[in-house]
Parts: structure tokens; sequence; C-alpha cells
């Protein structure tokens, strides 16, 4: 081993080695000036003497050849074929492995000996033809090399961006607000961010390799609520996805706290129902009778004034009972006011049990009832009113026996108006106490109406 060809050359010299490996490009003396050297000392000159070369151009071999090295090698080499050009030359060494005869040329290669009767010219542009042609090879593979070394780098930089990709993934997890959570195939928590921890009550520590203590898939978005050991319950609001975590398959849970607006929300739904509850108070208040219950004045005349235009407008038939307690203020008078009410509340019940659904019970003021009758005829209204009187003459009355009575008016074309309705049914009731209460009168039936 020699670092150099001057110490090569030194060395060569008193040792007379059987073969010379030797580089081209050395520093104080090159490959070709140490073989040059050793091939002119007659000493020397019969020791075979292979360069290693990276020859980049024939020229390079016309320098070796001036130099009369035996052999050239060109980096990289397969050792396998080194070691083929060490046993030929090796062999040849002895008998040296040129031989020239009158023949030709005797050359050994690949272990077999050829006779080379071609004139040296000849040989030597064959020989820099070929091997031209090799280098031209050497820089395409060189080119391809480049390109692998290229591809290689990218390859590197796009790996060495993941990485980084994948370390502003972490962190931008990491600082989120929501607890966000990270689980592989089987379900098991890899990741939690400081947000999880402190939703969890437990260090990251303790919660990685464990499972999630509820369900959830790729793709989901689902309101849940979750007891906890800090906070009690909470509502969280759910969203998974699917994603890749260290180079596997895993899934990325977000849980974001929505229990102060669950909270409020429920809020708002308890006052809203309170205020529902108050509106129908008040409605109830507005629209019924405070003593009986039943449907006020108001309503009354507002449902009268609808049914009526109806009525005269698809000429269909309504009818209206108005009827009116005998001789109550006597009742007043002999029982007082309160009991007077009891017999006003249990007149508006059996109006109320013996009316229909779709027929319109109400006070009317003071003593007075009305019941309107959409779609009935006189005939109907006649039958109603008569079991009305009939139903509350009949009632077991506590104190004595009461009595109402009844007019009742059905629409004619003669009508303009809902209130000529109430004025017929207000004359027949007229007509109905003249002639001695207890009675029902039909608009139609009283005299000079
Ligand atoms: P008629 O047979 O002619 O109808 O005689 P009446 O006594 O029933 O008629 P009147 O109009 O003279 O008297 C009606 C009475 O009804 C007078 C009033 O004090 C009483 N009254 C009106 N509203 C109420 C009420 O809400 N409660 C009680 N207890 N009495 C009332
Ligand atoms: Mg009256
Ligand atoms: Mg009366």
């Amino acid at each position: 081993m020699a670092s150099d060809g001057a110490e090569a050359l030194e060395w060569v010299r008193k040792q007379k080695p059987n073969l010379i490996l030797s580089d081209v490009n050395m520093p104080v003396m090159n490959g070709y000036e140490m073989c040059l050297a050793l091939k002119s000392d007659p000493s020397t000159a019969s020791i075979p003497v292979i360069l290693l070369t990276t020859l980049s151009d024939p020229t390079s071999i016309l320098e070796g050849l001036k130099c009369k090295a035996d052999y050239y090698l060109t980096k990289p080499y397969e050792s396998k074929y080194l070691l083929d050009r060490v046993q030929s030359l090796l062999v040849d060494a002895s008998m040296a492995h040129c031989v020239e005869t009158p023949a030709g040329l005797e050359i050994t290669f690949e272990g077999r000996r050829h006779l080379v009767t071609a004139d040296r010219r000849q040989m030597l542009n064959l020989l820099l033809s070929t091997y031209e042609n090799a280098v031209q090879q050497n820089r395409e593979l060189i080119k391809t090399q480049q390109k692998l070394n290229n591809l290689n780098q990218e390859l590197q930089d796009q790996s060495r961006k993941l990485k980084i990709s994948e370390k502003s993934f972490r962190a931008l997890l990491e600082n989120r607000v929501d607890a966000m959570l990270v689980m592989d195939a089987v379900g098991i928590i890899r990741f939690v961010n400081p947000a999880g921890e402190r939703l969890f009550s437990h260090p990251s520590t303790e919660l990685l390799g464990t499972y999630l203590p509820f369900t959830a898939s790729p793709g989901e978005a689902k309101e849940m609520s979750l007891t906890t050991q800090d906070a009690g319950v909470v509502h969280l609001d759910l969203r998974a996805v699917s994603t890749d975590w260290e180079g596997q398959i895993a899934m990325l849970v977000s849980l974001r706290d929505i229990t102060e607006r669950i909270v409020d929300e429920q809020k708002i739904k308890e006052q809203q129902s309170r205020l529902q509850e108050a509106n129908s108070m008040l409605e109830a208040l507005a629209t019924l009778d405070g003593l009986t219950g039943i449907k006020n004045h108001r309503v009354f005349k507002e449902r009268l004034a609808e049914e009526y235009h109806r009525s005269a407008r698809y000429t269909l038939p309504i009818s209206l009972i108005i009827l009116d307690v005998d001789h109550f203020k006597q009742y007043n008078d002999s029982f007082g006011h309160p009991a007077g009410d009891e017999v006003l509340k249990t007149v508006s019940k059996l109006l109320l049990e013996n009316s229909r659904d779709t027929d319109l019970v109400a006070r009317y003021g003071g003593e007075e009832f009305v019941v309107m009758l959409p779609l009935a005829q006189k005939d109907d209204a006649l039958y109603l009113a008569e079991r009305l009187r009939f139903e509350i003459q009949s009632f077991p009355w506590e104190k004595r026996t009461v009595t109402v009575s009844l007019g009742i008016a059905t629409r004619t074309s003669n009508f303009t108006k809902a209130e000529d309705l109430i004025s017929d049914a207000d004359s027949a009731l007229y007509a109905s106490k003249h002639n001695g209460r207890n009675k029902v009168t039909h608009h139609d039936d009283v005299p000079n109406s």
C-alpha cells in the first residue's frame, strides 16, 4: 500500500511486487507518471500495472498507452472482473502477457490466448473506438445515476416535509380549545390534547393506550352527554374523521363542550313553556266568562259575525237561541247573590251538556245566555231549545225550581247583518216572557213580527 505515486515507486523498486494496482489521480506523482517511470526502468518494467481510473474521454487512454500500463479498469468496477484481470495478468506475468511473434501479437483475455494479426494502428483505432463507446455509455450511466440521485433527493425532501406537516398537525391539535383524540384502528387512544386531558380529568400518560368511553365512527357527527369526574354531566358535539397517524390508519375525534349552549337552550325551552302557559291563561281570561267558565260575550260576537258571514255567503241556515233566567232578581233576593251565582253556573253546565261541540254556548250578560247553531234550521233550533228548557226545569234545584224563557231566530233572506239575528231572537224571548215564561218561541211565530 502506498499513498502516492512517488512512495509507490520507491517501494516497488525495493520490493518488486507481482502486480501493481494503482489509481490515476494521486498527489505528488500521478498514476501515469508512476507507471511510465516503472516501465522505463528495466528492473520494474515487467511488473504488470493495472490503472484504476474514472477516465472520462479517449484522450486519457492515449495517456495510458503512452505510459505503457498493462490494463485499465474504469471505476466503479465489479470485483469479479478485477480478480479475473489480476489472475490473467499474473499468469502472463512470467512470460510477458503480450508476446509479439512473427505471426502477430499474442494476448490473453478471459483466460484464453488470442493471436492478433492486425497492425498496431488498426488495433489502436479499434481499441479507441470501443473505448469511446464505453465512455459514452458511462456518461449515460452517470446521467441516469444523477437522475436517480435527484429523485432520491426529492423523496427525502418530501418525507422531510411530511414530517414537518405531521409536526404542525400535532401542534394544531395540541392548541385546540376542543378536546382532540386520535384512536387507532382498534379504538385505542393514541393521542390526546391538553383540552382532552382536562375533559377526561386524566393526564395523557394515563389515557394513552386505553379505550374511548363512548363509540364513534369515521364521518360521524353527533351531540352526546358524558359524565365527567370534574364537571359532572357535560354536553358534547362530537365529530369523527379518518386520518393518518404515524403512518397508520386512524380516527381523529373532536369533542366540543356545548354544555353552556344546551343549558341555555333548556332554560329557553322552560321559559317558552311558561310563556305558553301564561298566554293560554291570558287567552282564557280574555275569552271565558269569569263566573261560569263558558265563552264570554266578546267571543260570541266574534263567532256570530264569522258564522253569519259564512251562512249568508253560502246560503246556509243559521239559528240563534237567547235564553233568560225567569224571575232571577227574585231568586237573588230570596237566597242571596252567591246562590244566584250557583244557578248561573248550573244553567251554563246544562247548556253545554245538552248542545253539540259545533254549537257555541256563551254568556250574553247578567242572567242571559246564547246558543248559536250554525247550519241549524228553525226546527232543529226549536228542538234543541225545547230540550234546554226542559232540562233546566227538570234539574233537581236545591232551593226552588229554576226556569228559563227562550227566543229563537233563524236567518232569512231579509237579514242584512248578524245583529238582525240577535234582535229577532230577543223579540222572540220577549214573547216567551210575555206568554208566561218557561216557554220557547221562534221569531217566525211571534204575531206582528
Ligand atoms: P225576568 O223573569 O223578567 O227575566 O225577571 P228577572 O228578575 O230575571 O229580570 P231582571 O232583569 O229584573 O233581573 C235580573 C237580575 O239578575 C238582576 C241582577 O242582579 C241579576 N244578576 C245579573 N247578573 C248576575 C250575576 O252575575 N249573579 C247574580 N247572582 N245575579 C245576577
Ligand atoms: Mg234578563
Ligand atoms: Mg231574567
